[in-house]
């Protein structure tokens, strides 16, 4: 099915060659689909020029902007591999990266130009400047390229978020962007006249397809903001040219302590989130304001859209992500289809990774025998067919004997009133084996006696639950995708 795929760049600007694809805060351009199409061509040709040829790597370091996606469909186009660096790493771990990848051609904005000397030089990679050299190949227009796409082809690399160890490359393909298109286009009813916000950082799979592909491949426009930076955000949002945006529950947590946050007209907003446990009061207090946040789960091997919670069932579904879309097929380990239960969760369809990029092992290890992704998490269904993310694998521990999913006693601790956010960890125990690590952060102004806490988690916890011990904690370590590293904690742990 679908060996190939239209060059999505010819195709929109064939279909819609006028209507606005991207308008840039950062560099105030607005440009057409054809104005990106006529780009991506022009781009194409500036990198056949340079000797790059099918298969080849083109690394980009820069935070978010229209060029990003001249890039991303140039590479489309030439068969080339777009590697988006993360702008938070230093030069040593870029340098790292690189080599690792093997990089033909090394793309960098002024902003990260000294970065990238640095890591040029070290890798011995040729560097140009997303200003000067891009925009030239721009300006200079190439011939017009509009070759269907072979579907299953390497198209860009991304990096999982290195939660629960080092980052792996995650090979992403044309086919991977259509199915997830397909899923949040049918999941949030996507239009041409949408208008969505993109700051999420475009080297993760959320920047890139929640919601700017999916958006662009429907004719919607794409608002492009250089990072999250709260206060830019909420201006956009209360600016009422935004209709959908997608966060990660950090983001939601940023804005809900904003005290602008009531210049926004939430009704008007589509809000998506995934990426992370969704605290449940984040949920009640933009449905107070008129929004419900829909929670959804993906992967970086699986496109950011497998499930997606429908807004009919938002408010009595809560802590669901929702039913698996159109284009993913689901399966929980040792449960029987359809019926309740709990069990890892494995996926199948059109929108899985066909691997990770020049590591066979670790792609044999994450895929069954069968042909299913197995995604360390485990997930619950219940009786109408909502699933529920129960906690990663990885994270669970066992406390006399018992299974704790962390994800569960930061569910229940969350909903304390002084408590923002928590985050637990299994610990070793002499007596126990392991017991639980509450790391607790504050809700701003408030106070709270941490010895409080346990008493107050064991009315609402089996005993072996409850938080053996309780830090309160100003922030936490976290992903660039704003996820906790647990890792990380652990270490804290032992240390103090
Ligand atoms: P790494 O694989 O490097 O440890 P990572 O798994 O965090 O990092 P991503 O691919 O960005 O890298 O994240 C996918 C994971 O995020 C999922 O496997 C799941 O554990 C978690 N996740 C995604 N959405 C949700 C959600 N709505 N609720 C709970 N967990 C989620
Ligand atoms: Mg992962």
């Amino acid at each position: 099915m679908f060996d190939l795929i239209p060059d999505m760049a010819a195709k929109r600007a064939e279909l819609t060659p006028d209507a606005l694809a991207f308008e840039d805060t950062t560099t105030g351009l607005s440009w057409s689909f054809a104005k990106v199409n006529a780009a991506a061509d022009a781009v194409a040709a500036g990198l056949a020029a340079r000797g790059l040829v099918e298969g080849d790597r083109l690394a980009i370091l820069c935070q978010n902007r229209a060029e990003f996606f001249v890039a991303l469909f140039a590479c489309q186009k030439t068969g080339l591999i777009l590697c988006p660096l993360n702008w938070r790493l230093p030069a040593p771990e870029l340098t790292e990266v690189v080599a690792d990848v093997g990089i033909s051609l090394f793309l960098a904005d002024a902003a990260f130009m000294d970065v990238a000397q640095a890591v040029a030089s070290a890798t011995e990679t040729p560097l140009l400047s997303i200003e000067q050299d891009l925009n030239g190949w721009i300006t200079a227009g190439g011939p017009a390229l509009s070759a269907a796409i072979p579907a299953e082809r390497p198209w860009y690399l991304l990096f999982t978020s290195g939660t629960t160890g080092l980052p792996k490359a995650v090979i992403q393909t044309a086919r991977m962007a259509w199915a997830n298109a397909v899923n949040i286009g049918q999941a949030i009813d996507i239009a041409s006249t949408d208008r969505a916000a993109c700051f999420l950082p475009l080297f993760h799979t959320a920047g890139i397809n929640l919601y700017t592909l999916p958006i662009f491949l429907t004719g919607g426009l794409s608002t492009i903001l250089a990072k999250f930076e709260p206060d830019e955000v909420q201006a956009l949002l209360a600016s009422g040219r935004i209709n959908q945006f997608f966060g990660v529950p950090a983001i939601y947590q940023a804005l809900s302590l904003m005290e602008t946050v009531d210049d926004i007209d939430w009704h008007l907003i589509k809000c998506g989130c995934g990426g992370a446990p969704l605290p449940e009061p984040l949920i009640h207090f933009f449905a107070e304001k008129g929004a419900y946040v829909l929670n959804g789960m993906g992967m970086t091997e699986s496109g950011p859209t497998v499930f997606l919670m429908d807004p009919g069932h938002a408010a009595d579904k809560i802590g669901s992500v929702g039913k698996p879309q159109s284009l993913a097929e689901v399966r929980l380990a040792g449960v029987a289809d359809g019926v309740e239960g709990a069990g890892e969760l494995q996926l199948r369809g059109p929108g899985i990774t066909p691997g990770y990029f020049q590591n066979p092992v670790a792609t044999n290890k994450t895929f069954t025998g069968d042909g299913w992704l197995a995604t360390g998490d485990v997930a619950r269904r219940d009786a109408d067919g909502y699933y529920y993310i129960v906690d990663r694998i990885k994270d669970m521990f066992i406390s006399g004997g018992e299974n704790v999913y962390p994800a569960e006693v930061e569910r229940v601790l969350n909903s304390h009133p002084a408590i923002l956010e928590t985050a637990v960890i299994g610990v070793p125990d002499a007596k126990w084996g392991e017991v639980g690590a509450a790391f607790v952060l504050l809700r701003p102004g408030a106070t709270l006696e941490a010895e409080t806490l346990r008493p107050w988690s064991r009315e609402r916890l089996a005993g072996y639950k409850v938080p053996a011990h309780v830090r309160i904690v100003t922030d936490f370590p976290r992903t660039a995708a704003g996820k906790v590293c647990k890792p990380d904690l652990r270490q804290e742990f032992e240390d103090a």
